[in-house]
């Protein structure tokens, strides 16, 4: 299984991209920055989108992807829990906004078809197993286990605040891909805003060490950019604490499972 990691921040610049990894180059999980990172011919080739949860950051290149249609035409399948999907369509894919996708270039053919999923439904998407886990945010959300043929796997949380200990039940992945967001001096208002801190991760992987005796490799995205040099220190003081390193990732960073 080869993942690409597309977008490691909570916001776009010249060298960031909002969040997106990419699967095997044919299943994207979210879709912030998914057409802004990719040629064309990559966008092509994409099945499935997988979208943690609604919120802009994580659902903006959709409407991209819609447009920049295949020759001969292709479907792209984008799922999500109902609340996400309906916020989605509301918003971003009515019509209003720019051309309905759902229904473009056909109703019976549409460039982009809305799946709505269950948390824990099975799915099975080009050759993978793909299981959606609730996580806690401030908007109806789940992270995706992501599993290739031969069982290597994913957990890729998508925007989390603390209390995972539910989710480490049902999730054993061999690359654990996390967010952080803030500064541990914002520990208040990460809690509020359902995201977490370089400490408020090393108690979840504490947590998750003492259910199962390890931890993951650990690849963190989502990260400030404002922050983000305060961050990296914080993040290599929580790798120390748990006596393991944390990794960081960035736009581009490909690992082979
Ligand atoms: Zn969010
Ligand atoms: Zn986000």
């Amino acid at each position: 299984m080869k993942i690409e990691i597309l977008g490691a921040h909570n916001t776009e610049t010249d060298r960031c991209r909002l969040p997106c990894l990419l699967v095997d180059d044919e299943i994207a999980l979210d879709a912030g920055g998914l057409t802004s990172s990719l040629a064309l011919d990559k966008q092509q080739r994409i099945k499935a989108v997988l979208l943690t949860h609604h919120h802009f950051d994580h659902t903006k290149d959709l409407v991209m992807l819609g447009a920049n249609d295949s020759m001969p035409p292709s479907t792209v399948d984008v799922y999500g829990l109902p609340d996400t999907l309906e916020a989605v369509y509301l918003y971003l894919l009515d019509g209003k906004m720019y051309r309905d996708y759902t229904q473009w270039p056909s109703k019976d053919q549409p460039r982009l078809r809305l799946r709505p999923i269950a948390p824990f439904q099975r799915l099975f998407i080009q050759n993978h197993e793909i299981v959606p886990v609730p996580v806690s945010h401030t908007v109806p959300a789940v992270g995706y286990l992501v599993k290739a043929e031969g069982g290597r796997s994913i957990f890729y949380t998508g925007d989390t605040g603390n209390g995972l200990s539910e989710c480490w039940e049902r999730v054993t992945p061999d690359v654990l891909f996390i967010e952080v967001t803030g500064l541990n001096r914002m520990e208040a208002d990460m809690v509020r805003l359902r995201h977490l801190t370089p400490l408020l991760l090393a108690q979840e992987l504490q947590h998750y060490r003492n259910l199962k005796g390890h931890i993951p490799r650990v690849i963190i995205t989502h990260l400030s950019v404002l922050y983000e040099e305060e961050l990296r220190q914080e993040i290599a003081d929580a790798g120390k604490l748990l006596e393991m390193e944390l990794e960081i990732g960035y736009e581009g960073l490909t690992i082979d499972l």
